[in-house]
């Protein structure tokens, strides 16, 4: 049992430069503990709402001032004194609090930061790594078998990159790593013979995406995924055994609702011929992982997709899904996907989200715990993909300190822990 004395809340910046917020939780026992919130840009529109204060004045209407009194005012109020047993009762206060479904009131982010805060702060006063206290949400708690196999991203388009190509990101897995060290060393020798290759072909150092990715203004999505192939090779490994590809399509983002025309770099494409287009390309390129290949709202389609890949590439939905318990619902009994990509901060709270990824278990879905592409130097995702058992993380490049956090904390992990990545794709 543990009791708030104090919910302490700053703006901050992310990685782009974008306000966020921080919130320090200060228990009755002494013991505070710290944690801040990331921020997506391909968001889905299912997602629940982050409050921004809307003031062109600051940060082009994006200042978080509003949440951070959120978290002093109201929410401390709420808290503040009161008997917590669990991250779950303070989750139900937190959404009692809100008053919303959709976090219009507060905001997830101010939300998300309490929960996170105190779920930390309460690991430490127990003296149980965070991983623990995370793993301890589930419900049936499992065992700890596995870190996660990290999937790590090396080119990107759309809107992580100016849209130089449609698609969002191209990632590569290290399939045959024994180690976590082991998956990050082969993920940094592709990236550095990525770099080279660019410099070759377009005479130039290229700048850096939202997730530390490299930007190549390549003439197509499909030629941005042979670029990767060949980065592969360059490093002496074999692409589709050593280093598999995963792809976030974020088509949502190209997607002509109405017109129902994926706008595919230079060519229009319907559902049919966007789901033959994507098949074909987990065949040619050994693509074991493929996320929102199709539109948010596509709901009719993505069967079709999933009967497509199953069986040689996970379908995986991140704007379809958004973390959201109805809309997994709804996908499971469609047989619309057979992977969810968890991303905390699209349904607000730990426990939903823990709901979320409970519900996906149910139907023996491969699970994703994901970063934002706006994020802090904050590793608490390294411990909820481990603690919750994700067969994969998604954190981004291995530049970048925001990203190399979460890949540092693995190591610790790693080591502290003896296990081995999940054995997948293999
Ligand atoms: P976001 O991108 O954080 O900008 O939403 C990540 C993703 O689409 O997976
Ligand atoms: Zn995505």
């Amino acid at each position: 049992m543990s009791r708030i004395l104090k919910l302490d809340a700053l703006e901050i910046l992310d990685s782009r430069g974008s306000p966020t917020i921080e919130t320090t939780c200060l228990l009755q026992s002494g013991v505070s503990a710290c944690a801040s919130v990331p921020s997506g840009a391909s968001t889905g529109a299912a997602e629940a709402h982050e409050l921004r204060d809307g003031d062109g004045a600051r940060y082009a209407g994006r200042g978080c001032r509003g949440a951070v009194r959120a978290v002093e005012n109201e929410i401390q109020g709420a808290l503040v004194g009161r008997e917590l047993q669990s991250t779950k009762e303070l989750d139900d206060l937190l959404s009692d609090c809100e008053g919303t479904r959709d976090r219009s009131r507060l905001g997830a982010n101010a939300l998300l930061s309490v929960s996170l805060a105190f779920t930390r702060a309460t690991a430490v006063e127990r003296g149980v790594p965070l991983w623990r206290a995370f793993h301890e949400m589930l419900d049936p708690v499992s065992g700890l078998e596995f870190l996660p196999r990290p999937t790590i991203n090396l080119f990107s388009g759309g809107l992580h990159a100016g849209g130089q190509v449609a698609i969002q990101d191209v990632l590569i897995v290290p399939a045959t790593a024994d180690t976590i060290a082991e998956c990050l060393e082969v993920a940094a020798s592709v990236h550095r013979e990525a770099a080279g290759l660019l410099c070759e072909r377009f005479g130039a150092r290229l700048l850096t995406a939202d997730e530390g990715g490299l930007a190549p203004p390549c003439a197509s999505s499909e030629a941005m995924i042979e670029l990767a192939v060949e980065a592969i090779e360059r490093a002496g490994l074999v692409a589709g055994r050593d280093v598999s590809l995963a792809l976030d399509v974020a088509s949502t983002h190209f997607h002509e609702a109405g017109a129902e025309i994926y706008r595919l770099d230079e060519e229009s494409l319907g559902a049919s011929a966007m789901v033959e287009r994507l098949a074909d390309w987990v065949d040619r390129f050994g693509i074991v992982s493929l996320e929102d290949g199709l539109a948010e709202d596509a709901w009719d389609d993505w069967p079709r997709l999933h009967a497509r890949l199953a069986g040689s590439c996970l379908t995986v939905g991140d704007d379809l899904l958004c973390t959201n318990p109805e809309r997994i619902r709804r996908a499971i009994s469609s047989a619309a996907a057979d992977a969810l990509l968890l991303k905390v901060n699209q349904i607000g709270t730990l426990s939903e989200a823990a709901e979320a990824l409970r519900l996906a278990r149910s139907a023996a879905w491969n699970i994703t715990v994901s970063a934002r592409s706006g994020e802090t130097e904050d590793d608490w995702l390294a411990d909820l993909a481990f603690g919750w058992q994700g067969e994969q993380i998604k954190v981004g490049s291995v530049t970048q300190s925001e990203r190399l956090a979460k890949y540092n904390r693995l190591l610790r992990i790693e080591k502290d822990t003896g296990l081995s990545p999940a054995r997948w794709p293999r």
